[in-house]
This record gives C-alpha cells, sequence and structure tokens, in this order.
C-alpha cells in the first residue's frame, strides 16, 4: 500500500470522527471500486470490558469479540477483500484448501458475489465443521490425502483454471489489517499495551502488526502495542522458533489440539508472525488443551462469552505472564477470535451430560440433594490418565471426585457410581478419568430407586453370518421366573431385541424407541457405548451399557432400562 497516497486522499480529521465499520477502512484496501466492494455491512465487532478477570488479575482488561463477525469468526474482514479482488480480476470461481472457519467465511462471501466457491478438505474432516460451507452454497470437494496436499491441489488448480486462490496469503493480511485500525477508532486512537493473540497461520497477527504500523506510519496512533501470539502446545511451531530467538520456522510432523483452528503443523506466515513478534517486543506462549478448555469455561462463566476453544487460548496465556509483575494494571486487550457455537462438540466431549429424570419434583429434589449441581459439569483433566487400578473404597471415590469435579456426593449416589466402575474393573480395564466421567454419568440416568434384580438376562447367545440372517437365543430371569426365546433378525442387536421380545411376551410388552451406539478407541482398545429407550405408554426407561462387545453393551443397556421399565409396570 501507498502510504504517502492514502494520506494525500484522506481527510484524516474527518476520518476520525467517521461511524466504525469495515467500510471506513476502504482507502486502506487494495481494491479498484470502493463502491462494488462485496460487504455485509461489517460493523465493528464488540469491545466488552472485562468483567470479573480485570479485578482478579489487577489489569486493565478488554475483549475484542470476533465471533460476533457475519460468518462467526475473524476471517471475514479478510473474505470480504478477497472475493472483491476476485470479481475485480475477473476470476471465474474462487478456490481454497481448508477445514474450518476460512471455509465458511469464503463460502459465504462467495454467495453474496455469486460466484461459485470450490474447498478441498481431507478425506476425513468432521462434516459437521462444514455445515456452515454447505449452507451457503460451497461445493466442498475431498481429497484423499493430507491438508497440505489439499493445499497444494488448489494452488494447482487455481493456476490452471483461472480461479482465484483465496486463504492464508498476502491480500488476505490487507483485509484482516482493519481489525487493528478497529480496536485504535475504539479505544479513541490511545492504542492498548497489549494484544493477545491465537496463532494457526500467523496471518491474523501478522495483519495486526500491519494495521498498527499504517495507523502509526499515518500518525493516527503513537505507539504499537506489543503483540503476544499464542499456540496450542501440540501445534508449537512458531512459540519453538521464539524460543530460540530464531527467524525461521521448522514445521512440524503432525498438530495435537482440540483446538482446530490453531491445528496447523506448518504455519504459512510463521515467519512474518515472528517478525510482528519481535518488532512489538512482544512474547510467542504455547498453551495446554486442558488450560484452552478452562480458560473456555471461565469466560462464559465467568465473563458471559462463549468462545471457541482457540480463542480461550489467549485468555489461558494471559494466566501465565500476569504471573510477571511487569504486566500490573496494564491496558490489555485478548483477541476472541471464533464463536463458541462453531465447535460446540469441545464441550461436549469435557461435559458431564445433563442429568434425565422423571417429570416428578421428588426426581429433582432427589438429584439436588445428592449435591450433583455443587460441583464442576466439565472434567479438564487428560481423558486417558489411569485413576483406578483395583475398585476404590468410598472414600478413595469421594476424595477423586472432590479433586477432579469438586462434588461431594452423598453416599448412596457414590454406592451408584462404584457399582459402575466395578463392571469396568471386572473386564480387566483400568479406570480412567473417561470410565470415570461415564460412571458419574451413568449414575445420574436413573436415580430412581429400582429393586435389583427384578430382571436379568442369564445368557445369549448370537450367531450372524454371510448371506443369512442372525440368530439370537435368550434366558432371562423376571420376577424369579425363568423365560427363554429364540429369534432371527436383520443383524446381531436387532435378533437380540427380538428374542427379548419372543421371552417377554405381550404382558410385558416395551417398545424400543431409540438404540444408539458410539464406538471409541482408548489407549488402543475398542470400547462400544450403547444408550437405548425401551417405552409404553407413559413408561420411558433409558439404559447404558459399555464393553468392548457391542452385543454385550447392548444387553447391558437393555438390562438396566428393563429393570426400571419393570418397576413402572409393578
Ligand atoms: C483461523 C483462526 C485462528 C488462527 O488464525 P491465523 O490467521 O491462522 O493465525 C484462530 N482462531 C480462530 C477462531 C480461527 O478461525
Amino acid at each position: 500500500m501507498d502510504l504517502e497516497k492514502i494520506k494525500a486522499s484522506l481527510d484524516l480529521e474527518a476520518f476520525k470522527k467517521r461511524n466504525i465499520s469495515l467500510a471506513k477502512y476502504l482507502p486502506f484496501l487494495p481494491i479498484k471500486s470502493p463502491a462494488d466492494f462485496i460487504s455485509l455491512n461489517e460493523m465493528a465487532t464488540p469491545l466488552l470490558k472485562s468483567k470479573q478477570l480485570s479485578t482478579q488479575l489487577d489489569i486493565n482488561l478488554y475483549f475484542k469479540v470476533e465471533g460476533k463477525n457475519p460468518t462467526g469468526s475473524f476471517k471475514d474482514r479478510g473474505s470480504a477483500l478477497e472475493v472483491t479482488m476476485a470479481k475485480e480480476l475477473g476470476a471465474k470461481a474462487i478456490i481454497l484448501a481448508s477445514t474450518g472457519n476460512m471455509a465458511a467465511s469464503c463460502a459465504c462471501y462467495a454467495a453474496v458475489a455469486r460466484m461459485p466457491c470450490y474447498i478441498f478438505v481431507p478425506e476425513g474432516a468432521p462434516m459437521n465443521k462444514l455445515a456452515q460451507v454447505i449452507a451457503f452454497g460451497g461445493h466442498i470437494v475431498q481429497i484423499k490425502g493430507t491438508y497440505n496436499d489439499a493445499a497444494k491441489l488448489a494452488q494447482t488448480v487455481a493456476m490452471q483454471m483461472d480461479f482465484y486462490l483465496a486463504g492464508d496469503y498476502a491480500p488476505r493480511v490487507e483485509g484482516q489489517k482493519a481489525a487493528a485500525f478497529e480496536l485504535c477508532d475504539q479505544f479513541s486512537f490511545d492504542p492498548p499495551d497489549v494484544v493477545i493473540i491465537p496463532m494457526g497461520c500467523g496471518t491474523n497477527i501478522t495483519a495486526y502488526a500491519k494495521g498498527f504500523a499504517e495507523y502509526k506510519a499515518l500518525g493516527l496512533i503513537d505507539k504499537i502495542p506489543q503483540l503476544i501470539g499464542v499456540e496450542a502446545t501440540g501445534a508449537a511451531a512458531i512459540v519453538h522458533s521464539f524460543n530460540a530467538q530464531l527467524h525461521s520456522i521448522t514445521p512440524l510432523k503432525g498438530a495435537e489440539t482440540i483446538a482446530s483452528a490453531i491445528a496447523v503443523p506448518d504455519p504459512i506466515d510463521g515467519v512474518k508472525a515472528l517478525a510482528a513478534i519481535y518488532n512489538s517486543k512482544g512474547l510467542a506462549i504455547a498453551v495446554s488443551d486442558e488450560e484452552m478448555l478452562q480458560a473456555q469455561y471461565i469466560l462464559s462463566t465467568q465473563e458471559g462469552l462463549f468462545v471457541e476453544s482457540a480463542s480461550a487460548a489467549t485468555v489461558a496465556a494471559l494466566f501465565k505472564i500476569v504471573q510477571d509483575p511487569i504486566f500490573a494494571h496494564k491496558k490489555i486487550v485478548c483477541v476472541l477470535t471464533g464463536d463458541g457455537l462453531k465447535d460446540a462438540g469441545v464441550i461436549f466431549k469435557a461435559a458431564i451430560n445433563p442429568p434425565t429424570i422423571y417429570p416428578q419434583e421428588s426426581e429433582f429434589i432427589r438429584l439436588y440433594e445428592s449435591q450433583f449441581f455443587t460441583g464442576k459439569q466439565m472434567i479438564f483433566s487428560n481423558k486417558n490418565q489411569v485413576l483406578f487400578q483395583h475398585t476404590p473404597t468410598l472414600e478413595e471415590l469421594k476424595v477423586a471426585l472432590k479433586n477432579i469435579l469438586s462434588a461431594d456426593y452423598e453416599p448412596h449416589y457414590l454406592e451408584k457410581i462404584k457399582v459402575n466402575l466395578d463392571k469396568i474393573l471386572q473386564k480387566g480395564k483400568d479406570i480412567t478419568v473417561f470410565d470415570l466421567q461415564n460412571c458419574v454419568q451413568n449414575a445420574l440416568v436413573n436415580l430412581r430407586e429400582v429393586s435389583y434384580p427384578v430382571f436379568s438376562v442369564r445368557d445369549y447367545e448370537v450367531t450372524t453370518g454371510k448371506g443369512r440372517l442372525a440368530q439370537a437365543f435368550v434366558t432371562l430371569h423376571l420376577l424369579g421366573e425363568e423365560r427363554t426365546g429364540r429369534a432371527e433378525g436383520e443383524g446381531p442387536v436387532y435378533a437380540l431385541i427380538n428374542a427379548f421380545h419372543m421371552a417377554l411376551g405381550h404382558k410385558m410388552e416395551f417398545e424400543l424407541k431409540s438404540y444408539q451406539f458410539d464406538i471409541r478407541t482408548e489407549d488402543n482398545k475398542v470400547t462400544a457405548h450403547v444408550e437405548l429407550k425401551l417405552t409404553r405408554g407413559a413408561i420411558n426407561a433409558v439404559g447404558r451399557g459399555s464393553s468392548p462387545d457391542l452385543v454385550h453393551a447392548s444387553i447391558e443397556a437393555f438390562d438396566e432400562a428393563y429393570n426400571i421399565f419393570v418397576s413402572h409396570l409393578l
């Protein structure tokens, strides 16, 4: 950008007074015809003063809430510019490689420009992340290969087909630098001391540096904030270089973090990001997934801001830097890059699922009195950490729950959790944090007292083979009476349910309302988690089971559900 030219053509005093919006910064953007700017009338995203953390940390803290951009992330300022440039260049289409927010953002602006948008994703990318892209009419193509293969292919196709290659390249920086302008304007041209930004490709921090530099060159501000870039410990190529005070990047083999938006092994703008940090006397810091999740929870529960885990990385880094008294009373901005709803799966992985009760006051009161609500409802520690190799005593269990969930459960509830833990240990598996989470959850599902065992599955046999129906044979105990059932079905689970129907007969008839399963791998061991629901009239009974064997897990779930079911029939 020719800053002299911009300065000559701009009435700075009038510019300073203009309302803040992306359109205000058009004179700073490399486009020919501002009137044809592709826009959704982007307004300034909120700059919020922290309500709780400022006081707790003894700093002057602000949040830039970038999730309020049109598609829920800061990428929109860059996409508006890129799609406008693509149109001016007469490109037939937009093409890019991405798996997340960049894809959603480009697909949106391409839709506004009425241009086709092609997005290459590595095969196996989670489809829920791409729902936004599909909704905007973006064309997703899955590539048999890695993200880097997809990016390389996007480049070659763009050249051959005369498509515009969007992504973390130089033009995007020009659009995204407007976030720095916006921040200065919101602070009445008195910029903060420190700006903390999460780094994936390093493009956003590069853009902030460029924005501040241009404003300073024009005399609109007189200092440049210290820029602090944050990465996940499992994807910290820039931090590694910073720690060695290098100006180059060594790409990592892979990226290990739950924060998908910053899971980047080879940051395209890593070298520029390092320059931005060195030039502003800033820092590069890595934070763990657990620290991010903690910070995410603190932000939502104390500040009312539900952000992506990648965005919460800035607050996790803040908790580290404030240990140094040099930051006391400093004006600090955390850039919260994306909306929390973008990656809601992260929450469900950490959460104890909400309990289920029958619509009776007594059920709620029992839950309330079990102290369930007094503890945390999310677990942030390493899920594969082994807690118990032998059945814990009630006291040991109590201590573990206190440490992990700050929970103080009643003995009756502890007993139920212990029974669930026992079942896992009997299968020869150690109890991990993940197992504890499941057991707490299972103990919660049905707090209603059931006098076990009204019903039990005594034995079963399921056979299945190529080109024939599965066959199941079950032996059951119901109210002291033995019953058997034999049936066929289009699969082992279906055959089993049919055999239960045969054995239980008309009087004890149930309807299978739902059946869900989830197969997870932990420490190379495969475990099936089954949840099923039985109904009849107003009766609803849910049961859960976990086992390396799907049929066995289904039987466990059926056993639990049917006991509850029968307690209603009697
Ligand atoms: C893209 C993205 C980042 C990383 O930004 P870079 O420009 O790649 O460094 C961080 N947070 C969110 C929510 C993002 O979408």
